[in-house]
């Protein structure tokens, strides 16, 4: 039985998430490896509903657009859904891992959150994510079976934000980028692209903050290149996209079921051209063999496609691979014949906010490759802002 009025994913603070820079707890789901995909548009096997989804007009248009593309939507009596646990850990994984519920936000989830260094406020559409990222820390925080929950009292969600706007801890860090205004991350539990083409949850948050007159910011990161959707909506500037990239070396041997790095960045450059403000997520660094040169690559690819772009505002955030006793353990039951690095022996080990241990590169890695990063942007992305390191 799995409560869908739960929040998936914990919200204690631990061990960061690559695609966002956030701090979550991990959590123990050892020997449930999920399935390689192959990177394409997701379609779950199940799809169900709550009775509250029904109320909420988001609700009934998740769902007309979910039939329109031949889904048959299930109408559960309660939150409570059973025919998730499987046989073993492995088959309950894979049922929930191809699942999507629409329900309504747990109330936790309406209370929003900080999410530095990423941004002011963390708004959640969705929990949970149909890709397979052999370093995801998201993957080690979960509650339950990861059946993917999408939000259908959106628009509560999007007119509660009006709260928020001008709150919030101003840091040395964020009082450098004052000119973004309060701004709201809305892909810390999951990857919008991943699941936009069944809900148009981003769509229309891109164009509650294009409405809104203010100086607010709405942000998400994505390891999907599908935007078309995007381009032409009335974004007013208000929403910064990041595609989140890395060398071809991890994105080929990590990242299943995302898009190929190439379609990401003609992504980058659609948005861009349509006069998005973008940025590059680039995580979880690791210094692969011939880091400098694959990264090199990256960042020339990245060069090309933004050449020529009208009033480019481009951004980047740059996130070092970390992991802590516990999201190892998880991964490495997931992913048994992974090539993700996790060795304690090589790495520091430091202490979060919260007493948690995460093994980090040591001071001389760190430092050389944060050397290069920075350089490497100014010479080869001269319009890129660095946002932060971590
Ligand atoms: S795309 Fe999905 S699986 Fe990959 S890091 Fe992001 S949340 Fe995790």
């Amino acid at each position: 039985m799995t409560d869908l009025n739960v929040p998936l994913a914990l919200d204690e603070i631990g061990a960061p998430h690559s695609a966002s820079g956030e701090e979550v707890w991990t959590h123990d789901l050892s020997g449930v490896a999920p399935p390689a995909r192959p990177a394409r548009r997701w379609t779950p096997k199940r799809v169900v509903a709550t009775p509250p989804a029904y109320d909420h007009p988001h609700g009934l248009r998740i769902m007309a657009r979910l039939e329109a593309l031949g889904l048959e939507v299930e109408r559960l009596k309660t939150a409570r859904l059973t025919g998730v646990r499987g046989e073993n850990d492995r088959q309950t994984y894979a049922r929930a891992k191809s699942t999507l519920a629409v329900v309504v936000s747990p109330p936790s989830r309406r209370k929003l959150q900080p999410i530095a260094p990423s941004a002011d406020w963390r708004v959640d559409l969705a929990e949970g994510c149909p890709a397979h990222c052999q370093y995801c820390y998201l993957a080690g925080s979960l509650s339950g079976p990861p059946v993917t929950r999408v939000y259908a009292d959106l628009d509560d969600i999007l007119d509660g934000l009006a709260d928020y706007v001008g709150q919030g801890r101003v840091t040395s860090r964020r009082a450098a980028r004052r000119d973004e205004g309060t701004t709201f991350e809305a892909s810390c539990y999951t990857d919008p692209l991943a699941l936009d083409h069944l809900t148009g949850s981003w769509q229309r948050a891109v164009e509650h903050f294009g409405a809104w007159d203010a100086p607010v910011q709405l942000r998400w990161t994505t390891k999907f290149g599908d935007v078309d959707a995007f381009a032409g909506l009335a974004h007013h500037g208000r929403t910064r996209v990041r595609l989140s990239v890395n060398c071809l070396p991890v994105t080929t041997r990590m990242e299943g079921g995302t898009s190929p790095l190439a379609e990401r960045i003609a992504a980058l450059r659609t948005l861009a051209l349509d006069g998005y403000a973008v940025g590059l997520t680039i995580a979880p660094i690791m210094p692969v063999d011939g880091w400098r040169e694959h990264y090199g690559e990256l960042l020339d690819a990245v060069a090309a496609a933004v050449d020529g772009v009208p009033g480019l505002d481009l951004t980047a955030e740059l996130i070092t691979h970390r992991f802590t006793p516990g999201s190892k353990e998880v991964l490495l039951g997931w992913y048994p014949r992974t090539r993700l690095e996790m060795d304690e022996e090589t790495r520091s080990r430091k202490r979060g906010k919260f007493g948690a241990v995460k093994y980090v590169y040591p001071p001389d890695v760190m430092a050389s490759l944060r050397g290069w990063f920075s350089s490497e942007i100014a010479a080869r992305l001269p319009a890129c802002r660095i946002l932060y390191w971590t």
